[in-house]
Formats: C-alpha cells, sequence, structure tokens
C-alpha cells in the first residue's frame, strides 16, 4: 500500500525460455544456491509498498512455483499464463483485479531487479500515471533494411530501451488489454498496448544489474557472479541416556522394540546434534539458549519442530543451508534401511534434498557408555552460506 493504493506485483514465469537450451523452464533453473523466480520472489517481498505478488505460470508447472513461493512473507497469488506473453498479463491482471489498484508487471528473467527500482517505478506511477523501468541507448542505432543494410542511423539521444518493471493502474492496462484485443493487436508489450490508448507512458531511470537471463552463458556468468561469498561450517554433539518405558527416536524416525532416550524433550540425540550444528555455523548461540529445557513449552516437545524452527532462525539470518553429515554412535538397534528413512524426513523438516543430507552410524566397539548400549551419542557438520 502507499498512498493508500493498494499495489500487487505480476511475475511472468510462464515462458518456455527455449534459447536457454534448459529441459524445463528457466525460471526454475538453479544457479549459485537460487533460481530466477525464488530470487525475483525474494526481492519483491523485501518492497514494503506492495500488499502481495501474483505469479504468472504454465498451469502444468503451478506445484513447482507453490514450492518456490514457501517462506515468502507477502500474500501469494498463482495464476495460469497464456501461449503469448499478452495473455499471460492479462490473465495476471484478472487474477489480481479485485486485490490492486496499480500493477507491477515484472518479466521474470529479470531477477536481479533491486529494491529501489521497483519503488521508483511504483513513485512514478503514482505520481505520473506510469512508470516504466528502461535505458537511453548508448550504443549506436541503426534503422536496418531486409537485407541487412543500414538505411539511417538513428538519433540515440531520445532513444530509450524498455525493461521491467512496468507500473500501471490496473483500470488503465487492464482496459488497454481489452481494448488490443477487440481490435486485433497482439505481440506488443505493456506499454505500448497504453500509448495505443492515447495514455502517456513514462521511462523510469534503469539499473545496470537490470539484466534478464536469456542465453545459457547469462547463467553461467550470474553463477559466477552470485556464488555465495560467505560459506560457514557448524558442528553439534549430543548424547542421552538410554532407558526402559520411552519410545526411540533418532532423526525423527520411530524404532520399535528398543529402549528409548531419556531427555526433557523427546530425546532425538539426532536432531539435537543438528540443530547444535546450525546454531553454530550461523553463531546464533546453541540449542539450550533457544529452546531452554527447564522451560515447560519443550517438555516432551518434538525435535522435529524444534530444528524446523532453527532453520527458520538461521535462514531469516538470510543463511542457505547447504549440506548436513551425521554421524550416529551407538550399539543397538542396528540403523540399516532406517538410515534412508532418516535422511528422508531430516530433508522433510529442513526442506532441503535428501541428497544433501548424510546419515551414517559407527559402533563405540563396547567401550564407554555408548560401547555398553546405556547411551546413543550423534554429531552433526553443516555448512551454511549466504
Ligand atoms: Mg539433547
Amino acid at each position: 500500500m502507499k498512498n493508500g493504493y493498494r499495489i500487487y506485483a505480476l511475475i511472468l514465469a510462464a515462458g518456455k525460455g527455449e534459447r536457454a537450451g534448459f529441459e524445463h523452464n528457466k525460471m526454475f533453473q538453479e544457479f549459485a544456491g537460487t533460481t530466477p523466480l525464488r530470487r525475483c520472489l525474494e526481492t519483491f517481498s523485501g518492497v514494503q509498498e506492495l500488499d502481495g505478488i501474483a505469479v504468472v505460470s504454465r498451469e502444468e508447472e503451478s506445484d513447482i512455483v507453490r514450492r518456490e513461493t514457501e517462506g515468502i512473507k507477502k500474500n501469494i497469488v498463482i495464476t495460469s499464463g497464456g501461449d503469448k506473453r499478452q495473455d499471460s498479463v492479462y490473465n495476471g491482471l484478472i487474477a489480481i483485479r479485485d486485490k490492486a489498484d496499480i500493477a507491477v508487471i515484472h518479466d521474470g528473467a529479470r531477477c536481479f531487479v533491486s529494491e529501489d527500482l521497483i519503488k521508483d517505478c511504483i513513485s512514478s506511477c503514482i505520481e505520473y500515471g506510469s512508470g516504466v523501468a528502461g535505458k537511453m541507448a548508448k550504443d549506436t542505432i541503426k534503422e536496418v533494411d531486409d537485407n541487412g543494410v543500414f538505411k539511417k542511423t538513428l538519433d540515440r539521444s531520445h532513444i530509450a530501451v524498455i525493461e521491467t518493471p512496468q507500473v500501471f493502474f490496473l483500470r488503465d492496462i487492464l482496459s488497454a488489454h481489452e481494448e488490443a484485443m477487440n481490435s486485433g493487436l497482439v505481440g506488443t508489450d505493456d506499454s505500448s498496448l497504453m500509448e495505443a490508448m492515447g495514455k502517456k507512458v513514462r521511462l523510469v531511470d534503469g539499473r545496470a544489474s537490470n539484466e534478464k537471463l536469456t542465453y545459457y552463458e547469462d547463467f553461467e556468468k550470474a553463477e559466477m557472479e552470485h556464488m555465495p561469498k560467505d560459506i560457514r561450517v557448524g558442528q553439534g554433539y549430543d548424547i542421552h541416556r538410554l532407558v526402559e518405558g520411552r519410545e526411540l527416536i533418532l532423526g525423527g524416525v520411530r524404532f520399535e522394540g528398543s529402549k528409548g532416550l531419556l531427555g526433557h524433550s523427546d530425546g532425538d540425540a539426532v536432531l539435537h546434534a543438528i540443530t547444535d550444528a546450525l546454531f553454530g555455523a550461523a553463531s546464533l548461540g546453541d540449542i539450550g539458549d533457544h529452546f531452554p529445557d527447564n522451560d515447560d513449552r519443550y517438555r516432551g516437545a518434538d525435535s522435529a519442530l524444534l530444528l524446523k524452527d532453527a532453520a527458520d532462525i538461521v535462514r531469516g539470518n538470510r543463511w542457505i543451508i547447504g549440506n548436513v553429515d551425521i554421524t550416529v554412535f551407538l550399539e543397538e538397534p542396528k540403523l540399516g534401511s532406517k538410515k534412508g528413512e532418516m535422511r528422508k524426513r531430516i530433508s522433510e523438516i529442513l526442506e532441503i534434498d535428501p541428497e544433501k543430507i548424510s546419515v551414517k552410524a559407527k559402533t563405540f566397539e563396547k567401550l564407554g557408555p555408548v560401547g555398553r548400549g546405556e547411551a546413543i551419542a550423534a554429531s552433526a557438520t553443516c555448512m551454511i552460506c549466504r
């Protein structure tokens, strides 16, 4: 909301992006620990003026989009695009027309857009009725004939190259689309549709960073430039006593017919070790600082919920969770196939790929409390980056 106007972003992610040469939509192509869509969502979610974000995607990809929007703290609308960009924008406008007075239309492939450029375009729309990001041409511009022969040199001092965001009052851009449909005008961008209606459209000075990811090489370059620069490692260790009459839960997985681990919570030493490793890597204290064992809220607590909270806290400090490597020290029971189940469960709790979780087991050769079967211990190492 700004000046009483309700504002929604419309992120276009329905294109095929064939020029990038991936087998899937380039909006979901991973680079430097993120994807173009995720990066857009994170930037737009930081813009306070926005009331929500609508993502226009292909219907068959709506589940992937839903996953990408997890954890984004804005109202989210997911809607289906059409065959052409123009149809996708129109569908998106229809999806937000009851929620918004102003639409911030943005091409998802321009995922390095900055918060201040989005804000500049919104301010321009409020003040002048529109705000379209773009740059004045800096190269020599030639008009060419069908054979590529130069016809004339254009005066670049009055030529702008148009990008997104393109911000308009929703009623204006919606009626521009409807008029275009009625008159059979296709394949033009939103600013051209507005001009066709006789509306003035205003250029907002763009930013060098607002590049579009189009070709495979663009992704390679983005990977190099946006690789996390801060990489940290954390370790955690925990041990709990084995007692009769408690259920054994390790790595969030239940084991039948075994003694259980004594503890204030459910005693899951594996999840506690991971929790400490995460807090340790981010220098955010330890499990006891965040979830004190004299606090009744955590009596019998499901350690999965504590680990989930820890992951949220770490991510809230802008960290990406890389991988987790765990060793469980125990004589009994044999972990065997349960190791796979533990990986799967831990990956669900942390919301990272199971391939990034490793679970190993070791005995203590009958030595010490673990070796005598009186306790189970676990150690975990994790990597985080940003
Ligand atoms: Mg513990």
